[in-house]
């Protein structure tokens, strides 16, 4: 088992929110309380932010903006590659942070901490290929350009089921480009946020760059999308409370990137690889316990190879260690906490009381903490929840299918557009299929396709705006048009 109580980047005798390169306490001198989610014990109490931490820190992010932005694109990547360095330096560290906080495997955490640190380095050299554009006049005495600017002061919003990742996704291109700004993390994972803080300190990023403040999450909000010095709010959370930021981003015309839930397919095709479509699966199915945006969610495996592809993968999930968080040899870990524990047993629930069957787990595991076991579910049918929201939990349900066309109808009849994976040796199939698929993100023979330098994001009600890859730089920059007249 790893160490708690040496953590080095926070104390969590005495935690603090970051605002202009400072360690403060909330005005309200009140305090929320964060759980381990593997044992059920308190681990610490966070300051409660509210408007007025809010507002000061996006006046020390605006403050800090014009010098930040003058800087060129080289000095402000070496900045993030020594952040980068840091983050690396600090790996177990802020692994066993994230783990006490949400739940994260400790040995996964690990990953997540390169995978966060990896959007630092993508976006520090991002940051030097910002180009503009000389444009053609249709005059002789003009001349046309287009140059990019930064946008000024950001915010990003972020969810605690990657608490490091999806703020470096957010802050490496917005760092990169010029922005300031500043980070509401989710209430269950503010600790990874102020152990980033911590090394923005030692980076020695100059104050106000970076802010970080949690707390009264309605009251922080309000003041991000009143506050007209915000010009870009970056969210990845669900989509039912994207749907209320579009609304509340309306009255200043703020931009906004949404980077929402959703409910991926994971087809198995009769001519798939079926040792690896299990594989993928896995990973997909069960990384970070089943609560990530690109689970596969919806297991449509073509009925010739069913029985042949169920038994693989409950082979393979019955080897799953499930745990406490901290322990390096789990691969499952609890899950964020007991609604999280309430809305699988509903789902597991209905599936069973429709006709699906329980091929491996199916219900709570052990006497604390937030567990559920590893589960396969077959029989299943599209008029079980399961099938039609997202389960944000380790459970595999699979249903079948006779023809492409029916499949990819079925894989389409979602509100969500984010991820779908597919399995074939059919490289004509791989393509038209891949093609009919309404979502942002296919892993063609692939579990995981994330990375830094592509772009992910969603359709329908996944959201808009791509995050990673060249793509992710672009809405934190202006593009402004000149005109000289010679
Ligand atoms: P969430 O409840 O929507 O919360 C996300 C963030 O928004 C948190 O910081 C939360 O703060 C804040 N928030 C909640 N209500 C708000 C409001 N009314 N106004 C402003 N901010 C508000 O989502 P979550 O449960 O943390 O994360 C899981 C969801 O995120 C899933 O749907 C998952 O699919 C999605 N997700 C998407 C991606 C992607 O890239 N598309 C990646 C990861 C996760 P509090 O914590 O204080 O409530």
């Amino acid at each position: 088992m790893v160490k708690t109580k040496e953590f080095t980047l926070i104390d969590l005798e005495d935690i603090k929110l970051f605002i202009n390169g400072e360690w403060v306490t909330a005005e309200s001198n009140s305090f929320f309380s964060l759980k381990n989610p593997s044992t059920g014990e308190i681990v610490t109490e966070i300051p409660r932010g509210g408007r007025k931490e809010a507002r000061n820190a996006i006046e020390a992010a605006s403050t800090a903006f014009p010098k930040w932005a003058a800087l060129t694109a080289y000095e402000r990547a070496d900045y993030l590659l020594k952040l980068k360095d840091l983050m690396l330096d600090n790996e177990a560290e802020l692994a066993s942070i994230m783990s006490i906080e949400m739940g994260k495997a400790y040995s996964e955490a690990r990953g997540e901490v390169k995978y966060a640190a990896s959007f630092l380095t993508w976006y520090a050299e991002e940051g030097r290929r910002i180009y503009g554009e000389t444009i053609p006049a249709s005059v002789s005495n003009k001349r046309l350009f287009v140059v990019k600017q930064p946008v000024g002061v950001i915010a990003a919003i972020t969810p605690w089921n990657f608490p490091l990742a999806m703020m470096t996704r957010k802050l490496g291109p917005a760092l990169a480009a010029g922005c300031t700004g500043v980070v509401k993390p989710a209430s269950q994972s503010p600790l990874s946020a102020f152990a980033f803080a911590k090394l923005v300190e030692l980076a020695g990023i100059p104050n106000g760059v970076v802010n970080i403040v949690a707390g009264a999450t309605g009251e922080i909000s309000d003041e991000i999308f009143e506050n007209p010095e915000v010009k870009k709010i970056s969210f990845t959370g669900s989509t039912e409370v994207g749907k209320k930021l579009v609304e509340k981003s309306a009255p200043q015309l703020k931009k906004l990137a949404l980077e929402l839930g959703g409910h991926a397919p994971f087809i198995v095709f009769e001519d798939a690889d079926l040792e690896k479509a299990a594989e993928g699966a896995l990973a997909s199915k069960f990384r970070n316990a089943g609560q990530t945006c690109v689970c596969a969610n919806r297991i449509y495996v073509h009925e010739k190879v069913k029985d042949d592809f169920a038994k693989i993968l409950v082979e393979k999930v019955k080897q799953l260690k499930i745990g406490n968080s901290l322990d390096e040899t789990v691969q499952i870990g609890p899950l964020v906490n007991e609604q999280g524990v309430q809305k699988v047993e509903e789902h597991v629930l209905d599936a069973l009381a429709k006709g699906a069957v329980v091929l491996q787990g199916g219900k709570r595991y052990g006497e604390k903490g937030c567990f559920y076991e590893p589960t396969v579910l077959g029989n299943v049918t599209k008029d079980m929840k399961i099938m039609k929201e997202e389960t944000f939990g380790p459970v595999a349900p699979i249903t079948t299918f006779k023809d492409d066309q029916e499949v990819i109808r079925e894989a389409n009849d979602t509100i969500y557009g984010l991820a779908a994976y597919l399995y074939t040796s059919d490289i004509s199939r791989a393509v038209k299929v891949s093609e009919a698929l309404n979502f942002g993100v296919i892993g063609l023979n692939d579990g995981v396709p994330g990375t830094a330098q592509a772009p992910f994001g969603g359709m329908n009600q996944s959201g808009y705006g791509r995050e990673g890859g060249h793509q992710g730089i672009k809405d934190y920059l202006e593009e402004k048009y000149i005109s000289l007249s010679l």
